[in-house]
């Protein structure tokens, strides 16, 4: 419990666009597929597997609730990507060398003011149109589709979504997860939970942080119970 503790702590103290680095620590990964891997197999051990969600429909805002298993959703969501491994998309006479994008690219194009063009434009390592060489932002919407779609491709587990159908009017829309934000959210509020309980326990026995972390959760549930605290 005092690895939530810790989590929420060094989570809180840090910027959005970072969180899910203080989450992963250290070892974060720098592809997007491995990173909500990553956060979905933390998730897994700091909770258990089964994750509640919830979402509502974009047509009629009925609420829904359904469940995921995060642990399989981990391993389901594919092999990384290796940013510095260059691939080679021909289309419309423009020949374009590119790489996967990693979260130094998806944090640089959230930067800019047009986010999917900024990370194509990073991504591409080399661009010609009939042998002669030319600028990314110049290529036409079909092969800049081209070339988003096989990004896409390069790593689908980059984003992780979810297909909905709405219970009350059939609407069907896809909706999208955040792995760190939805993980940060939990972690929050269990970690403002243990501390209701450190405080309540500590004010009535005299003991310290760490005493209290140190019991089952059986016996703190009791003890809070003895003093009226839940
Ligand atoms: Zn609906």
């Amino acid at each position: 419990m005092s690895e939530v503790l810790e989590l929420w702590e060094r989570a809180c103290v840090t910027p959005p666009a970072w969180r899910d680095d203080a989450l992963l620590g250290e070892a974060a990964p720098a592809s997007l597929s491995a990173r909500n891997a990553a956060l979905l197999t933390l998730r897994a051990r700091l909770f258990g597997a089964v994750q509640r969600l919830r979402a509502s429909c974009p047509q009629c805002a009925t609420a829904l609730e359904f469940e995921i298993d995060c642990a399989a959703l981990a391993r389901a969501l594919g092999p990384a990507s290796d940013a510095a491994q260059t691939h080679e998309l021909r289309a419309e006479g423009y020949h374009m060398v590119y790489r996967a994008p990693d979260i130094g690219d998806w944090r640089a194009a959230a930067e800019s003011a047009d986010f999917a063009s900024a990370l194509m434009g990073r991504c591409i390592v080399r661009c010609e149109h009939d042998g002669a060489a030319c600028e990314p932002e110049s290529l036409p919407d079909a092969v800049a589709d081209a070339l988003s779609n096989a990004l896409d491709a390069l790593e689908p587990g980059a984003s992780v979504d979810f297909d909905l159908r709405c219970p009350d009017c059939a609407a069907q829309w896809s909706a999208p997860l955040d792995c760190g934000a939805a993980l940060f959210t939990e972690l929050r509020a269990r970690a403002e939970g243990l501390l209701v309980e450190i405080d309540a326990l500590a004010r009535a026995y005299g003991w310290s942080e760490a005493q209290v972390l140190a019991l089952s959760a059986t016996r703190r549930a009791a003890y809070l119970q003895l003093v009226g605290a839940v």
